[in-house]
This record gives C-alpha cells, structure tokens and sequence, in this order.
C-alpha cells in the first residue's frame, strides 16, 4: 500500500517541532520509545469489551495477559488495592466515576476552574456540570493557596454528594486528610483527581490520597510519561454507598460499579495497545531511573521558580511543590495570550493560563502554566532552568523585536539540540 505521505510528512513536521523547541506545558510529557512502540502496535487491531477473562469477544487470550500486568503495576506503583485501566482519557476517567457515584442533578463541590481546577470538576461546559449541579470552592487571595475554609463553609451549606479534588494548574500539595473529614460530616465521597502530580504522588514526593479518598483517577501523560489516557483506583474497595445489589441479591461492591461504568457506562471496545503501553510505563515508573527522573522534576520547578522570583515574576502562593508553576503577568504588562503567542515565535511552547481572580477572559488570560515534565525528560537540569528563565524574560522584554525573538530561538534550538529526543 502507498504510504500517505501527507500525513506521514505532517508528522516529521511534528516531531522537529517537539525536537528543537523547548516544551514547558506543564500537562506534557515525552514518551519512551517502547512506550510509543506499544502504543502503535498490532493491538490497535483488537476488539476487548468486558474485563480480562468476562469478556464479549473471542481471542482475548492475550490481550487479557496484557491488561491484567497494567492492572498490577498500577495497583503497585500507587499501593492501590483495585484500578481500572481501560479509560482512554482523564475525562473519560472523571465521567465513569461520576455514572458510578451520581445521579442526574447530584450536588457536587469541586475547585474553581478559574481558580486552577479542571473543566471536568463541574464546569458549566462540561457533562460534569450540565448533568450535576456544581459548587465550587477556590484559592485564597491573599496566599494563593487552597480555601479550605470555604470548602468546608460550602461543604457543610450545600452537602454535595460528592467532594472533587485535584487541579490543572495549582503548585502545592493537597490536604486530603481534612477533605474526607469535612466530606465524612455530610456523607459525601471524595473524589482525588491527581492527573498532574500523579507521577510526584506514586514515588512519595508528595501526599498520598488513597488513603483518605474514596476514589482516585489520574490521566497517564503527564508526569506518568505514559500514553494518553485514564486510570481509576482506590485504596480500598467498599460496599457502594447506594445500595445497588447483584443479580444475587448482595450488595455491589465500589470496585463493581466503576468498573460498569467505565464499560459499558462510558465506553465501548478498550484501547488495548494503550493499555499495553500504559503497562509499560507503569513498569517504567517503577524503576530507580524513573525515581532519579521525578525527583529531577520537582527540583527543576523549584529551581526555575527561583529564577522568575528572581526576576520579579509574580507566582501563585509564591512557588511551588509540584511540577508546575502558574505566573501572574499582570506586573510585566502583557497577557497570557501574547505571552504564548511571541514565547511560541521563541520555540518555547507554554499556555495562557487564567490566574485566580483574573479580570481577563479565559480567552486573553493575564497568567501563563509551565511545567518541568517534559524538559527533565530531556535531561534538563536546575542550571538550564536559570538560562530558561532568562530566555523567557528577554523574549517578553522584547516582545515586539521580531529579529531578538529569533535569536532566542536559534540559542533555544541550540540547547536542545544537546539534549536529543529519539535517537535517530
Ligand atoms: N483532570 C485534570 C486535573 C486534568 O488536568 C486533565 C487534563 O488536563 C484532565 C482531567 C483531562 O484529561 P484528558 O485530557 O486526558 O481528558
């Protein structure tokens, strides 16, 4: 068959683009090759509805092997006592829970999306809050940090029935002990969505939810460096809350119901060479080398903090525990949105972010998101995190020097070229 070499040189395109640039989106990451390997695999071929060993199609027999190993390694990497792998995405994720836990016009309480949470956690565009109705919680103005208080105020006004967790751009940790006991007082569930930090949380470097939440999801790409996807897990199983029986009579089991949830609640056939590759990365994420990698990640955040303090940038809370950094711009005078625009002119690849209490649309912003996953992955360290930040601040000094742009870009271009992607 004649190769479509459209597509296939649009793809080149894409991988000089990911190659020469630096990559500061704090949700992306750079697989391994035999994470990629799997992923464009002859199991993109393969029909698997049901779970290993109950499914509804023949010759399952391997694809059963793989997804149970995924399932394993998951349950290992986050000491999880059940996990779901088949969710092709962190909102596929977040639906399959809510179908499990919810009814149509459930109260839920999540983190203001403007604040730094997900459109997932009850966003008025979103199935999250168009089928459930949504309160939400923020950060403090004056510290940045998360309101507990106002959980807690809401919580108890409102009873949700279920509490959500977990950001998109916040920089510190969470206190998970004190939500299940603010949701413990309602009889509410809590929901940790750590689809960004999952990787910091797996490896110890940040607090542990699945002892205190009664549902866990992450998405697999980010500091996971997995494929694209989903994972559900929790800590321990339980008797769902709602009574819902088996065939025979017994109460389902928690375990039961997500896993009818995600199929066939919310998906048909699952992804099996994603799975197959989620399984590899969990496997990866084991490993002392992925250790050394993540606790390089959080130490390039802390130094590349340090350096925008340094040079009067205004960070959210004033810096951070993760992976990720949200910049208030509103002092350098210039926008999210060109910020991202003349950055990008730069090979370096950020987004606009809204800061809380911004007063621009989420369209213009007055903040952008960096993250350090996928510059560690190139094996960037805390004195390339200075000179990032150096080629950040001159491309915004000079925002409309089209010729000094280029400059920054051509020494982008060249510190990346040191740090290779793939091998060729
Ligand atoms: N939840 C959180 C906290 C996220 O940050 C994201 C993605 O950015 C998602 C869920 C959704 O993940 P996906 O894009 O895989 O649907």
């Amino acid at each position: 068959m004649k190769k479509d070499k459209l597509i296939f040189s649009l793809i080149e395109e894409e991988e000089a683009r990911q190659e020469n640039g630096l990559e500061l989106i704090a949700s992306e990451n750079f697989v391994s090759e035999q994470v990629m390997k799997a992923a464009g695999s002859v199991l993109t071929n393969k029909y698997a509805e049901g779970l290993p060993g109950k499914r509804y199609y023949g010759g399952c027999e391997v694809v059963d092997e793989i997804e149970n190993i995924a399932i394993e390694r998951a349950k290992e990497l986050f000491n999880a006592a059940w996990a779901n792998v088949q969710p092709h995405s962190g909102a596929q994720a977040n639906a399959a829970v809510f179908l499990a836990l919810l009814n149509p016009g459930d109260k839920i309480l999540g983190f203001d999306l403007s604040h730094g949470g997900h459109l997932t956690h009850g966003s008025p565009v979103n199935f999250s809050g168009k089928i459930y109705k949504p309160f939400f919680y923020g950060v403090e103005e004056a510290t940045g940090l998360i309101n507990y208080k106002q959980l807690e105020e809401v919580a108890l006004r409102e009873k949700p029935k279920l509490i959500i967790c977990g950001a998109s751009a916040y920089s510190r940790d969470w206190d998970y002990k004190f939500i299940r006991e603010v949701a413990d007082k309602i009889g509410a569930l809590v929901l940790a969505d750590i689809s960004h930090p999952s990787g910091l949380i797996a490896r110890g470097l940040l607090a542990d939810p699945l002892p205190y939440c009664h549902v866990v999801t992450t998405t697999t790409h980010k500091t996971l460096r997995g494929p694209r996807g989903g994972l559900i897990m929790m800590g321990k199983d339980f008797e769902n809350p709602f009574g819902i029986k088996t065939p025979k009579g017994e109460i389902k089991m928690m375990s039961a119901l997500l896993d009818g949830a995600v199929f066939p609640g919310t998906q048909g056939g699952p992804l099996e060479h994603i799975i197959a590759a989620k399984a590899i990365a969990f496997g990866e994420a084991l490993s002392d080398k992925y250790m050394d990698y993540i606790v390089q990640v959080k130490k390039n955040a802390q130094a590349m903090a340090a350096a925008f303090v340094a040079r009067d940038y205004k960070l959210i809370s004033g810096g951070t525990d993760n992976h990720l950094m949200l910049i208030d711009l509103s002092n350098k005078n210039i926008t999210g949105k060109l910020a991202e625009e003349v950055l990008g002119k730069a090979e370096i690849t950020v987004n606009k972010n809204m800061v809380p209490f911004d007063k621009r649309s989420p369209f213009v912003t007055s903040g952008i998101r960096v993250g350090t996953a996928a510059i560690t992955t190139r094996g960037l360290k805390e004195k390339h995190m200075e000179k990032i930040v150096e080629f950040i601040d001159e491309a915004l000094i000079h925002h409309d020097d089209e010729p000094y742009l280029d400059k920054i870009r051509k020494k982008v271009n060249e510190m990346m070229a040191k740090h290779p992607l793939y091998k060729k």
